[in-house]
């Protein structure tokens, strides 16, 4: 097709596709240096109750700053890392950092946040994952119930006794569970009946779609419902605008997260962003 379509285009074709092998060599060898040069952070984005306008929890997300590239975003490089297995020294350094600025968040805010940590498939085949989750919560004093991590249905559905052996003694160590973008995997019921989870976490992409599409929206009270009926709470993902969060609270979704509520920040500057943020205010105008 390339060829067909004449000498320039396939030019642009051919230096689009080095540019992206370049940057893609140019991050994979960054990556390997990212730990070690300190450019690695954690933001954190508020979980706000819907019942109560209070913050309940904070989600840990990955930011990297490339020293060229400047800031790449996670969906550029979580892959790079899963496939070249960096996502385990990395993963490590997740725990380590989000169990403690947790903690100091929680002493700050005099609050009891549960910090919810994201978990990638490969992350599982790490073979000391429960130490390592030990480890984090015994050096930073949070206690296990206050963590979180966040996993998606896949994990759940690949067909090894080893993920799901770790996941029990994950739980067991009082760690709670979420299932992350609810409704994107391959969705199977069975799971939700043979493993405790705490949280569902509605995929944004419905929440995005529910004021425009019935289908979407009845996904969504439907979730909700199921959550209900098996005393799991639900998060709604991605909340972008007070009518998204009106149909929430109007279907009685627990809790919610998204820029409307709250962007992810820094630790140092999350109690200064939540002092003024338009989550209380937004949910009393509702
Ligand atoms: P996720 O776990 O589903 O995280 C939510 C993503 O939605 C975050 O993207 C967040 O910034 C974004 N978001 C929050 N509110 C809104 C909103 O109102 N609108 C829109 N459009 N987006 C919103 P982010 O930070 O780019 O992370 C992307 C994904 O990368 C995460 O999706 C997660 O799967 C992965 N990830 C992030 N941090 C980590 C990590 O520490 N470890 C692992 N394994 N994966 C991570
Ligand atoms: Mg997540
Ligand atoms: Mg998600
Ligand atoms: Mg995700």
């Amino acid at each position: 097709v390339a060829k067909e379509s004449g000498r320039n285009q396939y030019q642009i074709f051919s230096e689009d596709m080095l540019k992206e092998t370049a940057d893609r060599l140019s991050m994979e060898h960054g990556l390997r240096h990212a730990l070690a040069n300190s450019e690695l952070r954690l933001h954190y984005q508020p979980q706000i109750s819907l019942t109560t306008g209070l913050i309940t929890g904070v989600e840990a997300l990955l930011r990297w700053n490339h020293p060229k590239l400047g800031n790449v975003p996670p969906i550029q490089f979580i892959g790079i890392a899963e496939e070249t297995g960096l996502i385990v020294p990395i993963g490590e350094w997740v725990f380590m950092t989000a169990c403690r600025e947790g903690k100091a968040l929680q002493d700050e805010l005099g609050t009891d946040l549960t910090i919810s940590v994201n978990l990638s498939p490969r992350q599982f085949q790490q073979r000391n994952l429960v130490q390592v989750i030990e480890h984090a919560l015994a050096v930073s004093g949070l206690l296990a119930r206050n963590l979180e991590i966040e996993i998606t249905e896949n994990i759940l559905m690949v067909n090894s006794t080893g993920n799901l052996e770790k996941l029990q003694r994950i739980r067991e160590l009082g760690v709670r569970i979420s299932i992350d973008d609810f409704g994107t995997g391959f969705c199977s019921f069975s799971y939700l009946l043979q493993y405790q989870v705490d949280r569902l976490k509605i995929d944004r992409s419905f929440i995005k779609q529910a004021g425009t599409d019935p289908n979407a929206a009845a996904v969504v009270r439907t979730i909700i419902a199921m959550s209900h009926g098996l005393a799991i709470r639900v998060v709604a993902e991605g909340v972008e605008t007070e009518e998204q969060l009106r149909f929430l609270m109007r279907r009685r979704c627990d809790e919610a997260q998204g820029n409307y509520l709250g962007l992810p920040v820094a630790a140092e500057n999350f109690s200064a962003a939540v002092q003024g943020y338009s989550g209380i205010g937004a949910l009393q105008n509702v």
